[in-house]
């Protein structure tokens, strides 16, 4: 594999573009490999990287239905942050977001994460509260966190509705400035190149129909490519977990289908050069700007299980008034695309990043709306557990069984309901 330079830039510029090679490989499935890993996502795809270059384990086939990147990795609103309150997740996604601080670096491609920062509107006390708490705990946990009153956001963000009429009347803001935005199929395209490029063999339209066992253990998969023989299998498949782990003989997960979609506006000037986001009441909100100069935008979940890639109409219109609510010059503009994607929600709204009860076989799932930012952190830590057949500190609470045992890392204190996470 060639490495990336403005020295190579400039040689190709010079001689027509014509000496780039394909950015992986495209190896037909071996009958066995050492590690498979399902789902060619970012979470599947980090995870097959960590595993080849912090543990040396190279004879590795990533698995993937359709395209790399086709599924949630490839459909999201790529926002990147660390602002999380509960034990289990704080720590986790702090290490994720110092991963995303170095990833362009150590991939050798430019994942273009902008630190743009992330804010967090309030408009009651009792939200101010709330966000004072989290703060509490991420300054203790050495994360960064400042508050900004009404005219420092105003300052910040002047597009946003501070008249007096306003229906969520704006008291301030939490910003947390080390977060930000990347460019989601660029994550995925540079983890797949950089663990193509350590030997493992990234096996698109390679749908897994199966699972083999031998004596109680995990033995391979059976896909639509033939059988392919492994003694470990880590899983991360996002919306189709159930229908995985009910053809693997796992039982029920705790853990539900659903969609979430997301809107893109045509491209206008800059506008907006950072992460706006609230929550009040049931309106839920988030918004950026994309490089092509797109309004990228979103809100709930539709709240109710599908397997569908598209949405409906009635979030379409929740979102357009959540996003009137705050952003009135909106309306001005036209909106270019809206789309779907498989969530995969949990009942406490936190991920697994586990072994399961079958010997071999590991999942990595639960991730809601948050997996995107999640992605070098998951697949760091899942890498670490397919390794050494135990999870790391960081994803030691990220297990199945924590429901049992009371341990649910409830982030947003809702309970067990998924569609509220
Ligand atoms: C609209 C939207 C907005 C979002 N916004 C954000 C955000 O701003 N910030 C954030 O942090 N997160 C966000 N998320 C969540 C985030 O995108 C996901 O949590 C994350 O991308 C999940 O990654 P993954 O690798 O687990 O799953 P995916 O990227 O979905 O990959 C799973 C892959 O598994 C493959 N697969 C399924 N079944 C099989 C099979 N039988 N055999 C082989 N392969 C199979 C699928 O084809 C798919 O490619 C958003 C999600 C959506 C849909």
């Amino acid at each position: 594999m060639k490495r990336y330079s403005a020295w190579q830039l400039f040689k190709q510029g010079l001689t027509g573009q014509t000496g780039w090679s394909p950015a992986w490989r495209q190896p037909d499935p071996k009958p066995a490999y050492d590690v498979i890993i399902i789902g060619g996502g970012g979470h599947g795809l980090a995870t097959a990287y960590y595993l080849a270059k912090i543990h040396g384990i190279t004879n590795v086939a990533l698995l993937e239905k359709g395209w790399i990147g086709g599924g949630n990795s490839g459909r999201n609103t790529t926002i990147v942050r660390s602002n999380y309150f509960v034990e289990g997740n704080t720590a986790f996604y702090e290490h994720s977001l110092k991963l995303w601080e170095g990833l362009s670096q150590d991939l050798n491609y430019n994942v273009m994460f902008s630190q743009r920062g992330h804010l967090n509107l309030f408009f009651t006390p009792g939200q101010r509260d709330a966000l004072m708490r989290r703060y509490n705990i991420m300054r203790l946990n050495g994360i960064d966190g400042e508050f900004l009153n009404r005219e420092q956001v105003q300052k910040m963000v002047p597009h946003l509705n501070y008249g007096n009429q306003a229906r969520l009347p704006i008291m301030g803001g939490f910003l947390q400035a080390r977060a930000g935005t990347a460019r989601h199929d660029a994550v995925n395209w540079g983890y797949a190149r950089a663990a193509s490029a350590l030997g493992v063999d990234i096996i698109q339209n390679c749908e897994v129909t199966g699972f083999i066992k031998k004596a109680g253990r995990i033995a391979g998969v059976e896909t639509n490519r033939g059988e392919i023989r492994a003694e470990k299998i880590g899983m991360a498949v996002a919306g189709s977990t159930s229908v995985l782990a009910g053809l693997a003989g796992l039982g029920k997960l705790p853990i539900e289908s659903h969609k979430l979609q997301a809107f893109v506006s045509e491209p206008i000037k800059p506008f907006l050069d950072t992460v706006v986001v609230y929550g009040a009441g049931h309106g839920h909100f988030y918004i950026s700007q994309s490089d092509k100069g797109g309004m990228v935008f979103g809100g709930n979940i539709d709240g109710y299980n599908s397997y569908a890639q598209k949405g409906n109409l009635p979030i379409y219109t929740d979102v357009a008034s959540c996003a009137m609510n705050v952003m009135p010059a909106l309306g001005r503009i036209k909106l270019l695309r809206q789309w779907a994607g498989i969530m995969d929600m949990s009942m406490d709204g936190s991920p697994f990043i586990t072994k399961t009860d079958m010997p071999g076989f590991y999942l990595n799932a639960g991730w809601c709306y948050g997996g995107f930012k999640a992605i070098p952190g998951s697949g760091w830590c899942f890498a670490h557990t397919i390794a050494h057949d135990r999870p790391h500190e960081i994803n030691s609470l990220l297990t199945l069984d924590r429901y049992a045992h009371g341990r649910q890392i409830d982030e947003s204190g809702h309970g067990p309901y998924p569609k509220a996470h």
